[in-house]
């Protein structure tokens, strides 16, 4: 099986071809949280053939998990998280490669974990860790994929600092209180993650039609997406002094 084979049918995509093709092969890709948006979006960034993930998370699987975390079967409940998506993608594609760190993300290992990537997308569900890796990004002008998602409601958007507004910008952890499991339909987070994962591609390929800074709200009750243009905040406590536009 050719690498060429692999890939043919995206390549045939206008923008994209062969050179897009290798673009991808030498890309990496960091992927906060493996969990309901972590999955569908690592698999579809492995499957595109993005020449290096670095995959995070610290937790296990629990059968709740499975709703929604594609990567993982009834077999992997008991087993970490990370180092069944790890397997599971490098046999997907046996093309790439896939780093796995199985700790949960801080201020202190995050240069480590994800200093090398070209781009990093949050898959994750606690608002702190979010914003760890927001002040991350916007101190090394690392752009990253936001995702959120929530019963049949989603939003993602393509912060790109210094130029766009930072997650910080509009967002903080106030009022993020833990009332327990989050409800959330499987194929929703599949929908939110999918939507990362292409953003993803097109940004690596720079094929992003001007979408950078922009929040969509996705609502999978009435199928609407609502495309939010946001500003940058000058009192934000991340970016606010940073190259304002
Ligand atoms: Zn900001």
């Amino acid at each position: 099986m050719s690498g060429t084979e692999r890939y043919e049918r995206q390549v045939l995509i206008d923008g994209w071809g062969t050179d897009g093709q290798n673009k991808l092969k030498e890309s990496h890709v960091g992927i906060a949280g493996t969990g309901g948006l972590g999955s569908p979006a690592a698999i579809y960034l492995a499957s595109a053939g993005v020449g290096r993930l670095t995959i995070c998370d610290y937790q296990d699987i629990e059968v709740s998990n499975l709703n929604r975390q594609v990567l993982f079967t009834t077999d992997d409940v008991g087993a970490s998280k990370v180092h069944a998506a790890r397997q599971r993608l490098s046999i997907l594609n046996p093309d790439i490669q896939v780093i796995a760190y199985d700790e949960p993300i801080s201020s202190d290992n995050i240069a480590d974990i994800f200093g090398d990537c070209d781009l990093i997308v949050d898959c994750l569900d606690n608002p702190e860790t979010r914003l760890i890796i927001n002040e991350f990004c916007v101190e090394r002008s690392i752009a990253f994929v936001h995702a959120g998602v929530r019963e049949f409601y989603g939003q993602v958007m393509l912060i790109n600092p210094p130029a766009t507004p930072c997650l910080a910008c509009f967002f903080d952890s106030e009022g993020f209180a833990d009332d327990g499991p989050i409800p959330i339909c499987g194929s929703t987070a599949g929908v939110l993650g999918s939507l990362e994962a292409n953003v993803a591609l097109r940004w690596l390929l720079d094929m992003d039609p001007g979408n950078d800074g922009v929040f969509f709200s996705v609502d999978l009750t009435t199928m609407e997406i609502n495309r939010i243009e946001m500003a940058k905040n000058p009192d934000c406590p991340v970016c606010g002094g940073l190259n304002r536009l």
